[in-house]
């Protein structure tokens, strides 16, 4: 016995760690905390808890180092076997968490542990107080939003970009990361037959940004500086932003840090005689006008799968009135980029050459874990003008040679994560052509459901369905407010059942619900248990309302 190891008890007892048998035995529930040299543990000790109590207390032998490979073994099995557990129990979930506000302070103590705890208690935590507060969004039964897809290539990826835990920020911090990066990222723009001119070989190339909400903030930040280079910094009052009605709020959040004026954001009405589309018409007038007002167009944004209802703008004829205007002109195919990897589905980037930037969220629909945004750019000089700082400090034979890609120059923050493994794993492990069916079986299911809708003449589908969602709503019987909230009761209905989680939009003033097929786990099954769930809370509601 070690002269350091002993054990201190609530109710001010103490005892060596000889004691420990002794001590279970006699003091039934009792709360007991016991410190082992530095390490301290609290448990609830009942009559036939003992074994537990030893079973799960940090020993010497086994409490955590910072790291110690074959814990890191030993532990790692263990979380992989948790997480393979928890995907095959995943369907008993309620898919989208039931639990109130605040609900986890009530469960957690006020601080943070002086001792370790043991692995067991926490994983024991995370099943206990942890998971019912998850929304499941890898449940087979997930409809909601868009999907954010992760997979055994992109798990297996991330894990071991976590292994590596490097930050890459320059070439010189880990080539591999870098150059890893850049290839991954020409093969997905071959993928998506991206113009040459996105390719890294010239004087494009694409970056993994965490997500598009940064990716149109870098573009929009690299294009207002160019413009400003062109006719002044103190022209920044007059810079004018264009989007349509329909472009993700991402964008307003970009300018708001780039510090456009918000009176200089134009936020073009779209209605359904384009399908939500943004008119070229409109654009150029709207241009033309702040032209004659003195204003300086300099941004476009247009979309591919907008985030209401997957509206495809016509990228050939804006970006043509971009180009005219001498205006940068972003794409944001951030859920529907990933459908254009298939022949039949990429003309709805047709026009894309007219683009400067484009992105696409690999981590949506494109089985790479959360997160993963790819973001291509036809001249980097712009981006990195823009974001570039050289402290001594980063200094280094690479960059100062001008001979590397230094990414860090590319994003917003410094430190960035070897993500490109992730999406390197899932397009080596998976391959094109199973990615290109992978995304097929979503847009067969989702017509599917919409069949379904169409066959109820109780609802209608809104929207022309293009890719993997169905917007949809059930017909009010009279007119009263649209049925909004006659469609708002139905999704709260819905989605309190925990059985299926589904979201809704407006368009032009009417409550809509998406359903937006995506999970990798779904199958017709759960599109049928979905669209019945569906049905009897309609039948219930308009029974309620005396119909
Ligand atoms: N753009 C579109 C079209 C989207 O649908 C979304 C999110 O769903 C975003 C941008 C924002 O995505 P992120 O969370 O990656 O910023």
């Amino acid at each position: 016995m070690e002269s350091d190891g002993w054990l201190s008890v609530l109710m001010g007892y103490e005892y060596r760690i000889g004691d420990l048998w002794e001590l279970m035995r006699v003091r039934d529930e009792v709360r007991v905390t016991f410190i082992f040299v530095g390490l301290k543990e609290s448990v609830d000790v009942d009559d036939d808890d003992s074994s537990s109590l030893l079973i799960n207390t940090p020993t010497m032998e086994n409490r955590l180092k910072p790291m110690d490979a074959e814990q890191l073994r030993e532990y790692g099995h263990k979380m992989v076997d948790f997480i393979a557990d928890y995907y095959k129990t995943i369907e008993n979930f309620p898919v989208l968490s039931q639990v109130q506000p605040g609900y986890l302070r009530n469960l957690l103590p006020d601080s943070a542990p002086n001792q370790p705890d043991s692995f067991q208690h926490v994983l024991d935590d995370v099943q206990a107080k942890i998971l019912p507060g998850v929304t499941h969004w890898q449940s087979p039964n997930y409809f909601a939003y868009y999907p954010s897809n992760s997979s055994v290539a992109g798990f297996l990826g991330e894990m071991l970009s976590a292994g590596l835990n490097i930050v890459g920020f320059s070439w010189i911090t880990s080539p591999a990361a870098t150059e890893l990066e850049m290839i991954v990222l020409d093969w997905l723009a071959k993928m998506l037959k991206l113009p040459e001119d996105f390719l890294s070989a010239g004087q494009g190339g694409g970056v993994i940004q965490g997500t598009a909400s940064e990716a149109v903030l870098v573009v929009l930040l690299a294009a207002r500086d160019k413009v400003l280079r062109r006719v002044g910094k103190d022209a920044l009052e007059k810079l004018v932003v264009y989007a349509s009605d329909q472009t993700h709020s991402a964008l307003q959040k970009a300018c708001q840090i780039a510090g456009i004026h918000p009176e200089n954001c134009r936020v073009l009405n779209t209605n359904s005689s384009t399908n939500y589309a943004l008119s070229p018409e409109l654009l150029s007038e709207t241009i033309s006008h702040d032209r004659t007002t003195g204003l300086i167009p300099f941004f476009l944004c247009a979309t591919v799968g907008t985030t209401s209802s997957t509206a495809v703008d016509p990228l050939l004829s804006l970006g043509k009135i971009a180009k005219s205007n001498g205006m940068w002109f972003h794409v944001d195919a951030a859920y529907a980029g990933s459908a254009c990897v298939c022949p039949e589905f990429r003309h709805y980037m047709d026009g894309v050459e007219e683009a400067d930037s484009f992105n696409m969220n690999a981590h949506k629909w494109f089985l790479t874990n959360f997160d993963c945004s790819a973001l291509w750019v036809k001249d980097r000089s712009a981006l990195v003008q823009a974001l570039s700082t050289n402290p001594e400090f980063l200094k280094n034979k690479a960059s100062q040679a001008n001979m590397v890609v230094d990414y860090k120059d590319w994003q917003v923050p410094l430190g960035r994560r070897f993500r490109s493994l992730k999406l390197w794993m899932v397009l080596r492990l998976y391959g094109l052509e199973n990615l290109q069916c992978y995304i097929r079986n979503h847009i067969k299911l989702a017509k599917h459901f919409e069949n379904l809708v169409v066959q109820d003449p109780r609802f209608e589908v809104v929207t022309p369905r293009i890719f993997s969602l169905v917007c949809f709503r059930l017909l009010p019987p009279n007119d009263e407010d649209h049925g909004n909230k006659l469609n708002g009761e139905l999704l709260d209905a819905v989605n309190s059942t925990g059985n299926v989680f589904i979201s809704h939009t407006v368009l032009s003033g009417k409550y809509v619900l998406r359903f937006a097929v995506g999970a990798p786990l779904t199958e017709e099954k759960h599109v049928n248990a979905a669209w019945t769930v569906v049905q009897d809370k309609a039948t219930s509601l308009l029974l309620q309302n005396g119909n």
